[in-house]
């Protein structure tokens, strides 16, 4: 679904909630020739408390974080960020969004070293089912490996979230798509699995969990982090600093996805391959039945995950 069809009518740019359709940057935008720009990608969750941001504090450090490497100085602070983005969804009155802050090397001169651009910051919120769709959740979609690499994160900080990245995510995923797969998975610039190209990947064997560690150049997902903590809550092993094989994929028990978009989805077949019996593992099932209760505050547990708005 375009943004035409959606009932929202408001972004915040650097400190102004403007229309719509007037959120514009010029051509010369230093960030659309070079990629530099970093960005976030959040949800509020329509729970039972109300509207709530799941790990709004992890993702606003993230994005802080990400403009380290790029010298880029975000103008506002965390809180004003924080209100912005609680006002723009009690504006909009919308109850679960996506939310998708973004800073970025603006308008002033071309050349690559963007020292005299200034940086620009903006909010958008939207609403936005589930990111591969809702048979996906509960079914599981079909995979195959990328004929793309990552970058190495000796190549670029492949754990900064920038904009430019994503040509490589884009390229993999159309390239999956167009062989009639639901998404990629990418190898890193070794060939161990890394994940997906805006996923980390989650791998189920003998009952316990495996997903590749940071130094196989991938991105130190939130939903990574909070499954990591779901699962041992839950009682299982989880082996969160290991390299994995692309052969290994084949014989996992249970493959799933993870991500701030994809929420917990499992993954039913890579290459053509058969995961485990082909549908949601017991265990994915067990992950993502948590993972949902918890986002909609079905429980009183993990209450510090919450930005109520
Ligand atoms: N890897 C990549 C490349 C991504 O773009 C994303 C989405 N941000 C993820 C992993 C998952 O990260 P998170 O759980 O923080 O959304």
């Amino acid at each position: 679904m375009g943004f035409d069809e959606m009932d929202v009518d408001t972004i915040w740019m650097d400190g102004e909630f403007v229309d719509w359709d007037d959120a514009q940057v010029h051509v010369l935008t230093h960030g659309l020739h070079y990629g530099s720009g970093v960005f976030e990608g959040a949800r509020c969750y329509d729970t039972e408390n109300g509207p709530a941001i799941f790990r709004w504090e992890e993702h606003l450090e993230r994005l802080f974080q990400s403009a380290k490497p790029y010298d880029m100085d975000i103008d506002f602070t965390k809180e004003e960020l924080t209100e912005a983005t609680k006002e723009l969804i009690q504006r909009q009155e919308l109850e679960s969004c996506y939310i998708r802050p973004i800073a970025f090397y603006g308008y002033n001169s071309l050349g690559v070293s963007p020292k005299d651009c200034p940086t620009k910051t903006a909010i958008a919120v939207w609403p936005w089912g589930a990111y591969l769709g809702e048979d996906a959740l509960e079914n599981g979609i079909e995979v195959m490996i990328s004929s793309w690499r990552k970058h190495a994160s000796s190549q670029i900080p492949t754990n900064a979230k920038t904009t430019g990245l994503y040509v490589n995510s884009m390229l993999a995923g159309e390239e999956a798509r167009r062989n009639g797969f639901a998404e990629a998975i990418v190898l890193n610039k070794e060939g161990h699995v890394a994940e997906g190209p805006g996923e980390n990947l989650f791998l189920v064997r003998d009952g316990e969990i495996y997903t590749p560690g940071l130094s196989e150049s991938i991105l130190d997902g939130i939903t990574r982090d909070t499954v990591i903590e779901l699962a041992e809550d839950l009682g299982y092993t989880v082996h969160d600093n290991v390299s994995i094989s692309r052969g290994e994929l084949h014989t996992a028990d249970e493959l799933f996805f993870t991500g701030s978009a994809a929420e917990v989805t499992p993954i039913r077949k890579v290459d053509n391959v058969v995961v485990g019996d082909g549908s949601r593992g017991p265990i994915t099932e067990d992950i993502q039945s948590t993972f949902f209760e918890v986002v909609e505050r079905k429980t009183d547990e993990y209450d510090e995950w919450f930005e109520y708005v």
